[in-house]
């Protein structure tokens, strides 16, 4: 039997973070994996995949809408799906090897195959051929998640399918239905209406991309709007079928839609599925996350879990903070999450951005607050890239100006947020934002108003 201090079950990045991290503290590591690629969901099948569609589709779009304004003319703009498709095949390839290398370079051992757990400190991985025992002083099970499922939706992997689909799909849809309006419904939606197709989103709730600050969402809505993207809110989804050679949606008190292709992308579940947990003594949340302490411990000594299989947001990030500080923990006693500074980001155009809390929260906690905004109408760089639509909304404590949270709607916001999220994971103020100099012209300048706002002393609005 082979004996490792640490074995971690599933190689996402929360599993393959936490791996290299222990073996860089001395650990002996080993990782269990049942797909031939590392990377987990993320690489594979999620952030990596949709956001190199999301960019060649917003090129496609603004070769066709855009270009034409700045006084560029392009005639017989064409989409070659196959080649788009395997560019975003390559990219994935490329950085699932990535990690590969970072298990040689930091002497991480690989097994490929189903990791089941037998007992505490022990772990069985059942490969194609072959069935192997290892021996494991500490087990990490980080296997994330997988798409939730509607009753009444008859899934045919095919045109009725997942977000694993509609990554792929071979040709445009006529029309796609999505059901959802979260970040995945409201991304992939978006990349194939910029490639042509009709989308129409159905949400069972009154608003869209739940969790984001509601004002922003509104916002965010209105401008995908205009891009063409359909959305019904209120609309509870309860059966859907494949009839012939199209699909049927049901949605509760209205006429059925028929559409070409359905996304269902109604969020995600833990993936805990023939892990072994049965026979142990742990019991799961209902939704079905792993239950554990400060420390990622389960109630079994011994064994642990981070990442999407337990409570929080379910983002990479998130689970790679996780696997850092739960290595940290295990190798030297230290090690913690700051989940006040988790940011989200839907990498629409314009991209939505949110790290700490929303106005809803503060108005329900009776927080009392102040908040500064600037629209990016008012941002000499947003008018030089031709993006104007959104803005920066910046929540600070009213007694204390503590930076409470921060929310972007607008180009590059994905990338503009982790200003903000440095800024709430070193308490910063309002003040000590407004303070900062900013570089000139950048989009980033509307941080700074939106600081300076908070105050009510701007200079450019
Ligand atoms: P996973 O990445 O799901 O990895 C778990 C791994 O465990 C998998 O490789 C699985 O094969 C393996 N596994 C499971 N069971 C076993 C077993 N018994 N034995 C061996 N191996 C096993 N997050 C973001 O932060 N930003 C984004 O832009 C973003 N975009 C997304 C887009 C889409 C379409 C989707 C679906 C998700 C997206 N996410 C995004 C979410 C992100 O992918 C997850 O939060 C993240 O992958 C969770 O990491 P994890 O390590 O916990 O689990
Ligand atoms: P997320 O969890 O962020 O991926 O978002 C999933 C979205 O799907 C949420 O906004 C849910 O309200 C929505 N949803 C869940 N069930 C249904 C349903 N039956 N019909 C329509 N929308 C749904």
């Amino acid at each position: 039997m082979n004996e490792h201090d640490l074995v971690v079950i599933g190689g996402g990045p929360g599993g393959y973070v936490a791996a290299i991290r222990a073996a860089q503290l001395g650990l002996n590591v080993a990782c269990v994996e049942k797909e031939t690629a590392l990377g987990g969901t993320c690489l594979r099948i999620g952030c990596i995949p949709s956001k190199a569609m999301l960019e060649t589709s917003e090129h496609f779009w603004r070769a066709r809408e855009e270009f034409g304004r700045e006084g560029i003319r392009l005639a017989g703009v064409e989409l070659d799906l196959p080649t788009m498709l395997r560019r975003k095949e390559q990219i994935v390839n490329t950085l699932t090897r990535g990690v590969d290398l970072l298990f040689k370079k930091n002497k991480v051992t690989r097994y490929l195959g189903h990791g089941r757990i037998e007992a505490a400190g022990q772990v069985t991985v059942i490969a194609e051929k072959e069935t192997l025992s290892l021996g494991a002083k500490h087990i990490l099970v980080a296997t994330g998640s997988k798409p939730a499922v509607l009753p009444g939706i008859q899934m045919d992997g095919d045109r009725i399918g997942t977000s694993t689909e509609a990554l792929a799909y071979a040709e445009v849809p006529k029309h796609l239905v999505v059901i959802g309006g979260g970040y995945i419904g409201v991304e992939l939606g978006s990349v194939w209406r910029r490639l042509g197709a009709k989308v129409t989103i159905l949400e069972y709730l009154e608003r869209i991309l739940f969790g984001m600050d509601a004002e922003l969402a509104a916002e965010a809505k209105k401008v995908l709007e205009k891009q063409g993207l359909e959305f019904r809110l209120g609309a509870r989804v309860t059966a859907a079928r494949v009839e012939g050679d199209h699909c049927v949606v049901e949605c509760e008190g209205k006429e059925p839609l028929r559409c070409d292709r359905v996304l269902v992308a109604v969020g995600r579940a833990p993936n805990t599925e023939k892990l072994g947990l049965e026979s142990l003594p742990l019991e799961l949340h209902k939704k079905g996350f792993i239950p554990v302490n400060e420390k990622f411990a389960t109630s079994v000594e011994g064994i642990y879990a981070i990442g999407d299989v337990i409570t929080g947001p379910m983002l990479a990030h998130k689970a790679e903070e996780e696997g850092i500080a739960f290595a940290e923990q295990l190798a030297t006693g230290h090690g913690q999450v700051n989940y006040d500074a988790i940011a989200g980001v839907v990498y629409t155009q314009p991209e939505i951005a949110s790290v700490g809390q929303s106005e809803e929260q503060l108005r329900e906690a009776g927080k009392e607050y102040l908040k500064g905004v600037c629209p990016f109408r008012a941002n000499a760089r947003a008018r030089t890239i031709g993006q104007v639509e959104g803005m920066v909304k910046i929540l600070a404590d009213a007694r204390t100006d503590r930076i409470l949270g921060v929310h972007i709607l607008g180009a590059h916001a994905g990338d503009l947020i982790n200003e903000a999220v440095a800024a709430i994971s070193f308490g910063a103020s309002s003040e000590d934002l407004a303070r900062t100099c900013h570089v000139h012209p950048t989009l980033g300048e509307a941080l700074r108003e939106a600081a300076l706002a908070v105050a009510g002393r701007t200079i450019n609005l």
